[in-house]
């Protein structure tokens, strides 16, 4: 290892990382770039410049894996170019035997595939390339958990921890478990000493990571880490995510009324209206549970933003299942919401499912449901205005140079004119103008 570690020095070589998919992907990406740059690594630019190019996938819906196949084959390009450059593609739809033998086959100049347990092995099987010349598939079947990796965490001033990995739960649409495996809790302790070493270095925001942060179990349950971290770090903001709506807990709900670092904000992804369908998807409530879960957190938390995830397209959903969807969200007036097409999943048992909806239904759905949900999400910000609220501003933002941007407790981002010198403070903004995805607005005073 040390002899590649010399060569990899002494040329200067370079990395870069494709992410697909969730926040857990791209914080796996940033501990396959930190052990990159362990082994002397350096980022690279762009793809075109890079001796090392890696794929991090996903396969949650179907057109994410489409999209990886095309983006790989352009790869080949590089490749002839460059007979040095080694290509890597690993991640969630690579932890599937069918796609990642598919991927082996289609594109004979891939050097290394691997899953979603092994990201701590990548360089063993870099070393393996370089010196047998071999090709490496390596995605075992593994329940332990190895996640004392280097990272190399994105600028900025927001960090991303893993609390837990896998899943349990079964949805019948979903992929997940099969590629992410049991659930697995990080130990507490590692928890709170890695997110105590985030504030000396300029990160004022966390964001736990889960599954299922309701079903931690890392000796202690997840309101009792939260508690923990509120007082025993000085982290000035706690967000997490995801919440399942079957097992949100009372206690979880008083912790987060109790301590202001936590954000006023539960993503709660309900997935559809319809109680018929919620029980063939296996989500374990039904519609009134959800909506009793949401009035209670409203009474109990006053000001928390709810955000979700829909799916439209089910299998069987019914005209009248999909009326219950938008009644549901007309009732709810979540803050924003996540919306998809039903993509069918082979091994997943809604795949396997009569009734699969034709295309032209599927997306009058969606269509419908993302115009009542833009307008709910557009009149919930205008009701912004007028307030002023406190923003981490996170940089520049990407629509005005002229302007920063930043998120509110509640997840609402807000623009405004101001100076690059805030990234990663608090700045009390007086809200503006309140649009669909945004909210605009003028600094009040800065916080030293
Ligand atoms: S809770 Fe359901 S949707 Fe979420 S990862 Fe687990 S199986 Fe998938």
């Amino acid at each position: 290892m040390n002899h590649l570690k010399r060569e990899i020095k002494e040329k200067s070589l370079k990395y870069h990382i494709i992410t697909y998919g969730c926040q857990m992907n791209s914080h796996e990406s940033e501990k396959i770039a930190g052990l990159l740059e362990e082994m002397g690594y350096g980022p690279a630019d762009s793809k075109e410049d890079a001796d090392f190019i890696l794929f991090n996938t996903c396969c949650v819906r179907e057109n994410a894996e489409q999209k990886t196949f095309g983006n790989v084959g352009r790869i080949k390009k590089l490749k002839l170019k460059n007979k040095d450059l080694l290509v890597a593609v690993c991640g969630c739809m690579m932890q599937q035997k069918q796609a990642a033998q598919k991927l082996l086959d289609t594109f004979p100049f891939v050097d290394i595939v691997f899953g979603t347990h092994n990201i701590h092995e990548l360089p063993n099987m870099i070393l393996a390339v370089k010196e047998k010349h071999e090709r490496v598939y390596q995605a075992p079947e593994l329940t332990e958990l190895h996640d004392d990796v280097p990272q190399k965490r994105a600028a900025g001033p927001l960090a991303s921890v893993n609390i837990m990995y896998g899943c349990n739960n079964f949805c019948s649409y979903c992929i997940v478990p099969y590629v992410r495996g049991r659930e697995r809790s990080r130990n507490a302790e590692e928890i709170i000493r890695e997110i105590a070493e985030l504030s000396p270095h300029g990160y004022r925001e966390v964001m736990l990571l889960g599954q299922n942060v309701n079903s931690y179990d890392g000796g202690i349950g997840f309101p009792q880490l939260l508690t923990r971290i509120c007082e025993e770090t000085d982290i000035p903001r706690i967000r997490f995510m995801t919440s399942h709506p079957k097992d949100l807990s009372d206690e979880l709900i008083s912790v987060i009324g109790r301590y202001p670092q936590i954000c006023r904000h539960i993503h709660l992804p309900v997935q559809s209206g319809s109680s018929r369908i919620l029980r063939e998807m296996n989500r374990n409530y039904t519609r009134e549970a959800y909506i009793g879960l949401v009035e209670k957190i409203r009474k109990n938390i006053p000001g928390i933003a709810i955000t979700t995830d829909i799916i439209v397209g089910f299998p069987g959903e019914t005209e009248a299942d999909f009326a219950d969807t938008l009644s549901l969200v007309r009732e709810i007036r979540f803050d924003s919401a996540f919306t998809f097409v039903y993509s069918p999943r082979s091994g997943t048992r809604a795949a396997e499912m009569p009734d699969q909806i034709g295309e032209e239904i599927q997306s009058k759905r969606i269509i419908e449901l993302v115009a009542l949900q833009n307008e709910i999400t557009e009149q919930r910000n205008r009701e912004y205005v007028g307030k002023t609220l406190e923003v981490l501003v996170e940089g520049i933002s990407t629509r005005d140079p002229g302007h920063m941007c930043g998120r509110t407790s509640t997840s609402k981002m807000v623009n405004f004119p101001g100076p690059p010198s805030l990234t990663g403070e608090f700045a009390d903004i007086k809200i503006t103008q309140g649009k669909k995805t945004t909210l605009f607005g003028e600094m009040i005073k800065e916080e030293p």
